[in-house]
């Protein structure tokens, strides 16, 4: 594998490999790997011939400077993880080689109600930061194929909406979320789960699973709502920052079912301080 720390060394290596007709494949992370990262890989190595993978702990996404401190980094076991996972390439820049320090970045996007709703409205200018360093990703790598997961569903969105107004000329796939045996959804801040407090992470996919019985059985989206809003009374360790009910097209927030291939539940809360998020599918 091949592991670069300059865009410029990058640059010229994917010049001539593209010169040699090579499909490349973009996965963009931040790091601290885990089986829901090497999904990615795995797809990307499944349809690309080089399978391109950015480590960067992004500070321009990160509206809270605690989450940015705490966030994990584990460089030489995330290498060691591409290595065994066949990935051709990583590009783990510093922040300088991305960003103009001194001049910070002045670029600012307007994504609609796509950026208001959820995480836009909890995190703000998150995902400003997220659209700007995958731009630049897309700029430098010059991808014929990226891969983000569904763990971060509006992400996904964003990416998508980038990709199509700006007429990037790359297919965009969407991986299927990768979860632990009790449905938590793999995240690299899972590391930092006391592990007394581990079995309670459980209740935000278990809670996304009760919700759409209940949808499924005919309870509307308020009642489903308070039913969460309880669930996460009764533990003082978890507390619920949203649950929502979207329509994927738009991402517009809904009180009633339309399109059900297009729905999705989302939640996002704190467990012990430390931020999860997770979606499933209507259908
Ligand atoms: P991150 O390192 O958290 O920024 O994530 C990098 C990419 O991996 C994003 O496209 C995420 O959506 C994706 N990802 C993170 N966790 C998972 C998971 N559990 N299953 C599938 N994809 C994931």
């Amino acid at each position: 594998m091949r592991v670069f720390k300059l865009q410029s060394d990058l640059n010229d290596y994917l010049s001539r490999m593209r010169l040699r007709r090579r499909k490349i494949g973009l996965v963009p992370t931040m790091g601290a790997l885990h089986e829901g990262h090497m999904a990615l890989i795995k797809a990307s190595r499944e349809e690309a011939d080089i399978t391109v993978c950015t480590i960067f702990v992004n500070p321009a996404q990160f509206n809270n400077p605690d989450d940015l401190l705490k966030y994990p980094r584990s460089l030489e076991d995330d290498l060691e993880k591409l290595k065994a996972t066949s990935c051709e390439v990583a590009y783990a820049p510093e922040a300088s080689d991305l960003y103009d320090l001194d001049m910070g970045e002045q670029v600012r996007f307007d994504f609609g109600n796509l950026g208001q709703v959820l995480e836009g409205h909890y995190r703000p200018g998150h995902f400003n930061g997220v659209a700007l360093v995958v731009l630049k990703f897309f700029n430098i790598v010059q991808p014929d194929i990226t891969f983000f997961g569904q763990k971060d569903l509006q992400q996904f969105h964003i990416i998508r909406t980038l990709i199509h107004d700006l007429s990037y000329h790359i297919q965009l796939r969407l991986v299927p979320t990768v979860r632990e045996k009790d449905g938590l959804a793999m995240s690299s801040r899972n590391r930092r789960i006391p592990e007394g407090l581990r079995p309670l992470a459980g209740r935000f996919y278990e809670c996304l699973i009760k919700g759409r019985e209940m949808l499924y059985r005919g309870s509307s989206v308020k009642e489903v709502k308070q039913h969460m809003e309880e669930v996460f009374k009764r533990h003082p360790e978890l507390e619920l920052e949203y649950f929502e009910v979207v329509d994927t097209f738009k991402f517009t927030v809904i009180d009633d079912i339309q399109n059900k291939e297009s729905t999705a539940l989302c939640i996002a809360g704190y467990l012990n301080n430390i931020r999860l998020i997770d979606n499933v599918m209507y259908i």
